[in-house]
């Protein structure tokens, strides 16, 4: 029989276990947290995430409840630079390995590269995949190439202008190279 898994209350165990995939396509309005972070603007607004179960065996031989969480998110945001809304991409790709409860997971998580989380029969996954996102959000978002660049061009081609008038420090000293020198 094929288990049918609820990422807001997911049996972590059993997810690892039975090597079970979720994922979703969501509105960005489905995550509170993230939603509060978000420009209103005609921007898209969404999340993709996909979390993969995996039962790996541990050093004491039981083996334990791993968590493969990939997400997505676009999120419209104020550039710092020109003050008009861009689309943010955040991303994040990380494992997490389950134990069996709080002191486990504190001590753990200390030494271990993966972060170590408390095994629960009611895993709130999406909760999970928003704090991941959260953390990727920058802190001052720019434009790569911000959109307003009509009133500069004018000043460029003045400036281009200049520049092409004034002499080329390298072409002269190019022309001092030619001349034989006192040893030539
Ligand atoms: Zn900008």
């Amino acid at each position: 029989m094929k288990k049918e898994f609820d990422a807001g209350r997911l049996d972590v165990t059993a997810f690892a276990q039975a090597g079970a995939l979720l994922e979703a396509q969501e509105p960005l309005r489905a995550f509170e947290r993230l939603q509060a972070e978000a420009v209103s603007s005609e921007l898209p607004a969404e999340v993709r995430w996909c979390a993969r179960g995996e039962w790996r065996a541990g050093s004491g031989g039981a083996g334990a409840p791993w968590l493969h969480v990939q997400a997505e998110a676009t999120v419209p945001l104020t550039c710092q630079r020109c003050l008009l809304p861009l689309a943010a991409k955040l991303e994040a790709d990380r494992w997490f390995r389950f134990v069996a409860d709080e002191e486990t997971a504190a001590f753990e998580d200390e030494e271990a590269e993966e972060d170590v989380l408390v095994a629960s029969k009611s895993f709130d996954l999406r909760e999970l995949v928003e704090d991941e996102l959260l953390m990727e959000m920058p802190v001052a978002p720019r434009h790569e190439v911000c959109p307003e660049a009509v009133p500069m061009s004018v000043q460029d081609a003045d400036f281009d202008a200049a520049e092409a008038e004034r002499p080329k420090p390298f072409a002269a000293l190019a022309q001092l190279k030619k001349k034989p020198g006192p040893e030539g």
